[in-house]
């Protein structure tokens, strides 16, 4: 049974597709956090960045790029978050990048873990 991003792509579950190429799509996050919160995914399943291949990443950053300038953010600025696993909050098991963007972001405390107690 396939993930639910890999349904996306497959356009077995509808989307707000805005930009793809033969191994990427963007769209928007159906629970936007920002004026700007789009998802891009490869279209082939990894699970997260950790089994992401080195080559694949190398051109989802040119997509990525390319995405900032067709959404007019690049100059403005954006955040780019993929999480990881259980500790890192990843819900979806099919790797993601978060692009968030058109206001000024915060930066919020990310655990009740006291910071200066790791590593
Ligand atoms: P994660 O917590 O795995 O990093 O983020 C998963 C993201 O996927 C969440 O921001 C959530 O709103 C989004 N999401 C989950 N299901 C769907 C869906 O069916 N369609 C879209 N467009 N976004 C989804
Ligand atoms: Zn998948």
């Amino acid at each position: 049974m396939s993930c639910i991003f890999c349904k996306i792509i497959d356009k077995e579950i509808p989307s707000d597709t805005l930009f793809e190429d033969e191994n990427f799509v963007a769209f928007h996050d159906i629970n936007p956090k920002a004026p700007v919160h789009i998802l891009v995914i490869p279209k082939k399943h990894y699970q997260s960045f950790q089994d992401m291949p080195s080559d694949l990443m190398a051109k989802m950053t040119t997509f990525i790029q390319r995405l900032s300038l067709k959404l007019g953010v690049d100059k403005s600025g954006y955040r780019l978050i993929t999480n990881i696993g259980e500790n890192g909050g990843q819900e979806v098991p099919h790797i993601h990048f978060h692009l968030l963007g058109g206001a000024k972001l915060k930066w919020e405390h990310f655990t009740d873990a006291d910071p200066k107690n790791m590593f």
